[in-house]
């Protein structure tokens, strides 16, 4: 298929700061935006050309996006994967919608992934209550988590008996779960890869990734892992995406257990959190990625340029009455980069802007980031 070329409109289903920041690399390549969201003061939308206000599944607006635009994308896997599907008879979309109804189910993304020949924790799949009625010792103790709409550690139970998990499931009102065992995890990392075709993909380094309260808090990149965990963390991204025939950005959580094998904790079917710190570090970022894999050009380079940590600002470290942090020591240095979204309320939990830091190792980077956030 012919590559898409400046300055044909680009869509993007969601204009949240994954959305944001595929327009501003979509924009300066000399593409044009088109960006639908519902909210008004959607962080994309400052950056569009073009803001569609309508739900994510408004027949009439997925329509005017598959007519007006040469190809579109999502920000987030809970778009109704019908709705990509239903773009892809008349545009082109990536990813496709099969792979968002895939990673938007963590039902059929273990059952992908396993059958892909990768590892994931021991789960079960309960679909209906009659599904949980079996000996759960295997998955105990565990984490229940809601098949759909999950994210940032929310639609999760910590269980320690049976009758928790069961009681659990019935107070989540009894939508599909899967319970899962809790691992010892030493390290948590991601691996993000670029996948066009086959013959063409590029991962990008592997992030080592650190949670507050189920958020991501901090990513280290190089991993602080041997090389060669590392790399078979990026072999195993690749296998996922050609096992699902995947075209875009796919990121790849995985958990490093105590004796340093990878377990597949979960996909995501488009730039990452734990993928920000690309956009100071690599030589080609991964919204870069998404537009090239959108428009059917080779994946970038992705090589490291310095080792870099990237820490996230939550709602939490803005003032009281909503005030903005201490900017001016953050701003003043200049192996710092600052990344706000352009959200209005800052709420705790609440993604607002994330900053990186480069230095000459990974543990400088890290000990210099802390410093840092501890001034605002
Ligand atoms: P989300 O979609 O909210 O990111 P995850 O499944 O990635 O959900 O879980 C969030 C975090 O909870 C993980 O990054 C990890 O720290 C912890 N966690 C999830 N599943 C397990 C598990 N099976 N064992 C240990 N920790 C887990
Ligand atoms: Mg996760």
């Amino acid at each position: 298929m012919a590559a898409i070329l400046p300055p044909a409109m680009l869509g993007i289903l969601g204009g949240g700061q994954l959305g944001r920041m595929f327009a501003v690399a979509a924009k300066t390549m000399g593409y044009r935006v088109t960006v639908l969201d519902p909210d008004e003061n959607a962080p994309a939308a400052a950056f569009a050309d073009r803001h569609i206000r309508a739900p994510y599944n408004d027949p009439a607006a997925l329509r005017e996006l598959a007519q007006s635009c040469a190809a579109v994308t999502t920000e987030f896997e809970n778009v109704n994967a019908d709705a990509m599907r239903e773009l892809a008879k008349t545009t082109r979309v990536s990813p496709s919608g099969d792979c968002v109804a895939i990673a938007q189910d963590r039902i059929a993304e273990k059952s992908w992934i396993n059958k892909a020949g990768l590892p994931t924790a021991p789960y079960l799949a309960i679909e209906s209550v009659e599904d949980i009625q079996v000996d759960l010792a295997p998955y105990l103790p565990g984490i229940l988590k809601t098949a759909r709409l999950g994210y940032d550690g929310k639609g999760q139970v910590r269980v320690k008996t049976a009758a928790e998990a069961r009681a659990a499931y019935a107070n989540l009102g009894g939508q599909a779960c899967v319970l899962e065992k809790m691992l010892d995890l030493k390290l948590e990392v991601s691996a993000i890869v670029t996948r066009v075709s086959a013959a063409q993909s590029a991962v990008f380094p592997v992030a080592e990734n650190l949670h507050q309260d189920g958020i991501l808090d901090e990513s280290i990149v190089p991993a602080r892992i041997a090389p060669a965990l590392a790399a078979q963390a990026q072999d195993m991204a690749r296998k996922l995406a050609d096992a699902l025939d995947y075209v875009g950005v796919l990121a790849v959580e995985f958990f490093v257990l105590a004796d340093d094998s990878l377990v597949v904790n979960e996909i995501a079917p488009r730039p990452h959190n734990s993928g920000h710190y690309t956009l100071t570090a690599c030589l080609t970022d991964q919204f870069q990625q998404q537009v090239r894999a959108l428009c059917g050009l080779l994946p970038g380079k992705t090589d490291l340029l310095s080792p870099v940590v990237m820490v996230n600002l939550l709602g939490d470290v803005w003032k009281e009455d909503g005030g903005e942090p201490n900017w001016d020591v953050l701003m003043e240095a200049p192996n710092a980069q600052l990344h706000l979204y352009g959200k209005k309320a800052a709420r705790p939990g609440r993604k607002m802007g994330h900053f990186n830091v480069m230095a000459a190792t990974a543990d400088e980077a890290l000990e210099q980031a802390r410093a840092l956030k501890d001034t605002l």
